[in-house]
């Protein structure tokens, strides 16, 4: 029995989520999984935990014990949530929250909400979710790994408690709930290995929203944020009374234009930006929050797209004949680095005449609701996780959102009363360049990763695993047999201690790897930037780009200019190659080393043949990879370590070594020194004509034919400037097979494989 207050019934019976209290309950009590679809602020966050709480689940007593656990992708909306529900329930210790390092889960605890990285661990440490009687989990449509990854399980679970259950009268049933603010496409719900017991029933809830009229811009400005900028103090002085959301990609855009505004406008109150808080992996999972560490700029050029029906820069603040009075302004910020408390500043009352303006990430897209906003500015960006196919490094790249977001940030401007949202971007650009949905993050995920955090949560068959979106079943193969190779997986397939200890790096197991081992020798900072380096996919200019910078420049002493540049770069060459002249990883760990020496960074670039973008984003990635190995190893590295000294002869094997541990599968060896040599026409004279042979198949050709696997060093390559043929090495180390053109190789035409 809840007793709650006449204000929070009154507002509770607004919601339309509670008009469909009795049919998501029945299909609770007659199914095992249902899904549940309302637009954002429709009330499924708040609600439903509250509708599973009134029907018993929780209550120790009662026939259904087990806590109510909900999860969320993102630390704030777990806590401001928890607080939200306790408010609701009259009854504070009835709704708890658990994020990594902080909880407030007691006894009486009847709602838990948490992180999905909570949940993850806590199945990891008890399979069958005993302390649980429903599970929901929230912002299924963002279809995260963790997301999608813990759906699978659950369904998994729900099947074991049922089972339990017939036998033991002691267990109970487990009940899942998956809520969307979008509905669920087909191919989700069509999937019999997720749903063995068919298509789970679908709730709907109407969705209550005011119209909210859009504004497109009449041109894509690149400077979005000077754009939102201005559009923002223009609104400001322009509008009606009403709060202004703005949604921006990260914290530096978002702590730029706060100052910026705190400079234009008249304020309330500053605000403080407090201290980061430090996380340490060991104690806890990683959480999407914690991933926030590396901006990269989008580079690019306005584009003049200027396309019929998009605003006129003049009218696009009259919105009525209304006076506006002067307001003051509280700027806010809102990101998830943002500490806690900091960022439940946006749900406090706003002081009289003042306006509220939020500038946030897409925290503020669907998880939590900002009280009295009218105003929306998108930027239709997004800060997005990219992976390096090779190295699985993750960076972050701001790019454009789907079309679903952007209806779902525009929506946040129609809660309480008609809104207005400005697009900072043309309607053309829109229609053109936005998908109409963002894609189930698991598809461009590393897929090692993904296999190696199933197995550390101790589930072996990755292959039959019920995936909401399934990656191709040879991948997951491969991705295992790299990860017994690795030391990853014992003989059966289970995760063994190195195993774990890789699973904590958000690079890909096999630079997890050479991470973990470069310990030794006091060689961790050189084997952090030689990953780093490794993971930008292009630091050195290629000689063939020089030949045409160069004659690009001088037209008319084209051969001299040429010959001094060629000269420039030999020399350059030389340098970079000074520690070692048979590895291109000690090359890559030389540059970035000098590089972070470098008084002036582009003139060291242009001095040294280096991209002076890739350099500087090599150099990003080895503070940012250091920072992680800081947490996971508190007290192991100096995260602020920027200046090494040149490697050591034993630093230099050690280098060496690492790198063979972490490729240990990409191994060639030259043709003559194989059991079977391939048929060569004539003794290579060349470097680049030495053949090698890979010892596994690769990627790039099959195994049957044998000349598949023959495979040649990179003109780029270091070993390309090896003085004789003969002295070539016996076995080389690979990061990747490259196909080229076609080459005449044994009599026969076939493309010739780097
Ligand atoms: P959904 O999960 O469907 O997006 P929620 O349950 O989060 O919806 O929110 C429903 C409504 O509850 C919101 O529209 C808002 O009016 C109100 N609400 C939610 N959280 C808070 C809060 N912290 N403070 C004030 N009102 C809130
Ligand atoms: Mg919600």
């Amino acid at each position: 029995q809840v007793n709650r207050s006449d204000t929070v019934q009154e507002s509770r019976m607004k919601l339309p989520i509670v008009a469909e209290e009795q049919k998501i309950m029945e299909a609770i009590h007659n199914n095992s999984v249902v899904i549940v679809c309302g637009a954002t602020g429709s009330g499924k966050t708040t609600q439903v935990p509250q509708f599973l709480y009134e029907a018993g689940y929780g209550d120790s007593k009662g026939p259904t014990p087990g806590l109510i656990g909900v999860t969320q992708p993102r630390r704030v909306a777990a806590v401001t949530m928890a607080k939200r529900v306790g408010e609701e329930l009259e009854s504070r210790s009835k709704s708890a929250y658990q994020i990594r390092f902080d909880s407030n889960v007691e006894p009486q605890t009847a709602i838990k909400f948490m992180t999905d990285g909570i949940l993850i661990r806590e199945i990891s440490q008890d399979f069958a979710l005993s302390k649980y009687s429903a599970i929901v989990i929230d912002e299924a449509h963002e279809r995260s790994v963790n997301t999608d990854i813990l759906i699978g399980m659950i369904s998994r679970i729900v099947d074991l408690r049922d089972k339990l259950s017939q036998t033991n009268p002691d267990v109970k049933s487990l009940k899942m709930i998956i809520m969307s603010a979008t509905l669920m496409t087909g191919s989700f719900l069509d999937n019999p290995k997720l749903f063995p017991q068919g298509t789970p029933p679908l709730v709907q809830s109407e969705g209550r929203q005011y119209p909210v009229t859009m504004h497109f811009s009449r041109r894509t400005r690149q400077d979005y944020v000077q754009e939102a900028f201005q559009k923002i103090v223009k609104g400001h002085r322009k509008l009606p009374p009403g709060g202004m959301l703005v949604f921006l990609t990260g914290q530096n855009e978002i702590n730029d234009l706060a100052k910026k505004l705190r400079g234009a406008l008249a304020q309330v109150s500053a605000f403080g930006t407090g201290a980061r808080v430090r996380i340490n992996a060991r104690e806890a999972p990683l959480e999407s929050d914690d991933l926030d560490l590396v901006e990269t700029l989008a580079q690019g050029q306005d584009v003049s797209d200027e396309s019929s029906g998009d605003e006129d820069e003049d009218k696009e603040f009259d919105v009525n004949e209304e006076s506006v009075p002067s307001l003051k302004a509280l700027i806010l910020p809102l990101y998830s680095q943002l500490p806690t408390k900091e960022q439940l500043r946006v749900f406090e009352t706003v002081p009289e005449n003042t306006r509220l303006i939020v500038l946030a990430t897409n925290v503020a897209e669907t998880s939590i609701t900002i009280p009295g906003i009218r105003y929306v500015f998108d930027s239709g960006r997004s800060k997005e996780r990219k992976y390096n196919n090779v190295t699985g490094i993750q960076t972050f790249e701001i790019g454009w959102i789907s079309k679903a977001s952007a209806i779902q940030r525009a929506g946040r401007a129609g809660r309480t009363e008609p809104g207005h949202c400005y697009r900072l971007y043309s309607s053309a650009m829109y229609e053109r360049d936005f998908a109409e949905h963002t894609e189930p993050e698991i598809l461009h995920t590393p897929i090692e990763s993904v296999v190696l955090q199933l197995k550390s949560m101790d589930l072996h068959n990755t292959i039959n695993f019920p995936f909401p979106t399934a990656p191709e079943r040879d991948n997951l193969e491969r991705a295992e047999k790299l990860l017994s190779y690795l030391g990853a997986l014992d003989r059966n397939g289970s995760v063994t201690a190195l195993g774990r200890d890789l699973s904590m790096y958000p690079v890909s197991p096999r630079f997890a790897k050479i991470l973990a081992i470069g310990h030794q020798h006091d060689s961790i900072y050189h084997v952090t930037a030689m990953v780093a380096a490794l993971a930008v996919p292009e630091l050195f200019i290629p000689q063939a780009r020089l030949n045409q910078i160069g004659q690009e420049e001088s037209l008319q002493e084209e051969d001299l200019a040429g010959e001094t540049q060629t000269k420039a770069y030999n020399k350059a060459q030389g340098i970079l190659s000074a520690h070692d002249s048979t590895s291109d990883g000690l090359k890559l760990v030389t540059a970035l080393c000098a590089y972070m020496w470098a008084k002036d960074h582009d003139v060291f670039c242009a001095q040294m043949f280096l991209y002076s973008k890739a350099m500087k984003e090599a150099q990003r990635l080895y503070t940012q990879l250091l920072n992680i190995i800081s947490l996971n190893l508190p007290g192991s590295v100096d995260p602020h370590k920027i200046k090494l000294q040149p490697p050591t002869k034993l630093q230099i094997a050690t280098l060496k070594q690492t790198l063979a541990a972490g490729f240990l599968d990409q191994v060639a060896i030259r043709s003559d020194l194989a059991p079977t040599p391939p048929s060569m026409p004539r003794k290579p004279s060349r470097p680049t004509d030495v053949p090698y042979l890979t010892l596994f198949p690769t990627h790039a050709g099959r195994v049957e034919d044998v000349l598949e696997q023959v495979v040649f060093i990179h003109p780029s390559s270091i070993l390309a400037h090896t003085k004789s043929a003969k002295t070539m090495p016996q076995y080389l180390i690979y990061s990747h097979i490259q196909r080229g053109t076609t080459a005449t190789i044994a009599g026969s035409k076939l493309p010739k494989i780097w």
